[in-house]
């Protein structure tokens, strides 16, 4: 079967216009409407096509191979039709309810509790000052996370007592409720209250954790925040998010760097950028300048002539990139200062100086237009 000729729509098709054909053809079809078989089979198959392609990574996936990988027969070339549950469609008004509950996500969802779960990931943000990400720095943050029942050993049951099939689902993780609409009955798939879907119970649930397997702790961690990090990266700490439960593994956690900025320096990536003032002899006849770097003082030998706006790079004075040697540089803008108000000397000085340049000028008094 293709897809795109289930949901007669060409190979080019946007989103837009796939979701639009699916839309049409499943309220055509839709089992509730009390069609045929036919018609039944005929949703099944716009159903599953638009699973294919309603997914940019599935629909790929079929453009590059012409089959969607998985588990069970048939369909697009191996496709597991009981994937299904997942679609999601807007259908605005009443009848997207109709869907949800339709394709709801009760039976995928009893299916996944009955085995190990992986645990969440939690996400954190680690404030840090300008100085600590250049230089790296070791953070101890509280966090409350889900950690494995120390006293069940994440199984759920008091120690002893035993773990047996669900009283209310009889072991199948999910129990059948039947809904009336005006479209009339729908069966849903629920998970089961009294199991969350794992179809087992314990015979006497653990009392520290009541049978969820996990405890909620608060936790203080140490973050270690390598040299050189930036603004907005991540960390991540394998195995630091929530316990999983049943056997699943831990999520992890994420810490989001957030980084103050400086008074004194800018950063660009592993760059460093400062702005200095000179007087403006120091321009003209040039001057060894003490340069203020985030490593300490370097002193800068500045020619004479330097114009105000010119830029001078100190090689590796700037950031360590992370988890190598390397540094950034260090780039100083050198802005000109005007002298302030000058002596009676110092005028006659610089009146002395447009002689011998041989400037044609009116000298001002100053600040008139200031
Ligand atoms: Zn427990
Ligand atoms: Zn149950």
């Amino acid at each position: 079967m293709d897809p795109y000729k289930s949901l007669g729509v060409n190979k080019d098709a946007s989103e837009v216009e796939i979701k639009k054909a699916y839309r049409k053809l499943a309220l055509k079809y839709h089992p509730d409407k009390g069609g045929t078989k036919e018609d039944e089979n005929k949703f099944k198959e716009v159903t599953e096509a638009y699973e294919v392609l309603g997914d940019k990574q599935k629909r790929a996936q079929y453009d590059q191979f012409g089959s969607v990988g998985g588990a069970g027969g048939g369909g697009f070339g191996g496709f597991d039709f009981s994937g299904f549950q997942n679609v999601n469609v807007d259908f605005g008004g009443g009848f997207g309810d109709i869907f949800d509950s339709f394709f709801g996500g009760g039976a995928r969802k009893a299916q996944k509790n009955r085995g190990p779960l992986r645990g969440n990931d939690i996400e954190i943000v680690v404030h840090l000052t300008f100085e600590e990400a250049v230089f790296g720095a070791t953070k101890e943050v509280e966090i409350s996370r889900y950690e494995k029942c120390e006293h069940c050993k994440g199984m759920g049951n008091e120690p002893g007592s035993k773990i047996v099939d669900c009283t209310t689902c009889h072991g199948t993780g999910q129990h059948i409720k039947i809904q009336r609409t005006p479209l009339g009955q729908i069966q849903t798939a629920a998970t089961c209250d009294n199991c969350h879907g794992a179809g087992k119970i314990p015979e006497k649930k653990c009392r520290e954790c009541h049978g969820e397997y996990r405890t909620l702790k608060n936790q203080k961690i140490k973050i270690k925040i390598p040299a050189g990090i930036n603004d907005k990266a991540a960390i991540r700490l394998s195995g630091k998010g929530e316990a999983g439960v049943r056997g699943g593994e831990a999520g992890d956690l994420f810490a989001h760097i957030s980084v103050s900025g400086s008074k004194e320096f800018e950063r660009e990536g592993n760059d460093i950028k400062t702005t200095q003032s000179i007087h403006l002899l120091q321009a003209v006849l040039g001057d060894e300048i003490t340069v203020k770097t985030i490593h300490g003082d370097v002193t800068l030998k500045m020619p004479a002539g330097t114009e105000s706006g010119k830029v001078f790079k100190l090689k590796g004075d700037g950031v360590q990139k992370v988890g190598t040697t390397q540094k950034g540089e260090h780039f100083v803008k050198i802005m000109i200062e005007m002298p302030g108000k000058l002596t009676k000397k110092e005028r006659e000085l610089y009146e002395e100086l447009v002689k011998e340049a041989k400037l044609n000028i009116k000298p001002q008094s100053k600040g008139i237009f200031g």
